[in-house]
């Protein structure tokens, strides 16, 4: 049957909280809405809150203590390896109280999980990765307006090192294979390039990502990637707004994949049907 226009097909009416175009685009929401929109409106637009994975909490973790060790090298404070454990272990605590819960299996899970981090953080420090020198930035938050974008876009780099490279630090449980990540993370990096190039006019030489595995011994990978040329420039811009104009226009609907194995919203979305309205803001 073909639709009519009043109930075209991917229509889906679950839109109540979403009406308008979004005020700015990140490279983060982008990925988000491109990967499965309707995961996307589960998480950003209707909100439904789930437990935090253990794994991104840990991420979350790891990401302060390294910001805490950036953070005093640029402010030539105290950024002894002492420090930067207890800035890690303060994190894991807070943001249990703050963002949590965190789906641990149990208290043992939850220990495991956190010496996993601790090791990761040494591991770093230990590492030829670790910065030496004073960085540019620290958790730089830019907004932009970018040709070809009809909103701003926003960014937000962990670290600027003296010779404007932008690095991203990911957490990881496996060790990255080079080429899938830097064009797993393309929108993400060439989004910092272009906001570099219109906060500072300069353009950075590599567009960094540094690696920690979670393995039994961790390792620190950095994944560099030559700066983008106008193509890459041009690719990435068309699909920044592809996302805003799909946000816009309300288009939610799902996009089964190997991503759905991963996927907190399962439930929801085998519940979903064009023109159903979703509960309030709950907690699973
Ligand atoms: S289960 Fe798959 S298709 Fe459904 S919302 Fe999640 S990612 Fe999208």
């Amino acid at each position: 049957m073909i639709s009519s226009v009043e109930e075209p097909p991917f229509t889906t009416g679950l839109t109540w909280y979403a009406g308008t175009l979004p005020d700015h685009i990140s490279p983060s929401a982008a990925k988000t809405y491109l990967g499965c929109s309707l995961k996307f409106y589960f998480e950003r637009v209707a909100c439904i809150r789930k437990k935090t994975p253990s794994a991104l909490h840990l991420g979350k973790a790891v990401h302060a203590a390294l910001q805490a060790f950036h953070l005093a090298r640029w402010r030539g404070t105290d950024d002894s390896a002492e420090t930067i454990a207890a800035a890690y272990e303060k994190a894991f605590s807070d943001l249990e109280r703050d963002e949590g819960p965190v789906n641990f299996k149990n208290d043992g899970h939850r220990e495991e999980v956190r010496l996993d981090g601790l090791r990761v953080v040494a591991a770093y420090l230990d590492s030829p990765e670790a910065m030496k020198d004073k960085p540019r930035a620290v958790e730089v938050l830019l907004k932009e307006d970018i040709a070809g974008l009809s909103v701003p876009l926003t960014g937000a780099m962990d670290l600027v090192e003296g010779n404007y490279v932008p690095v991203d630090f990911k957490s990881a449980a496996a060790k990255p294979d080079k080429a899938h990540a830097a064009f797993d993370h393309e929108i993400q990096l060439v989004s910092y390039q272009l906001l570099m190039e219109a906060a500072t006019g300069e353009s950075p030489p590599s567009l960094d990502l540094v690696f920690l595995v979670k393995t039994k011994k961790p390792q620190v990978i950095r994944v560099s990637s030559p700066p983008a040329d106008a193509h890459r420039k041009r690719r990435v811009t068309a699909l920044l707004e592809t996302a805003v104009e799909g946000i816009a226009s309300n288009r939610f609907h799902p996009q089964p994949g190997m991503h759905c194995s991963w996927c907190q919203f399962r439930n929801e979305c085998m519940a979903w049907l064009p023109g159903q309205l979703l509960p309030e803001r709950k907690t699973a």
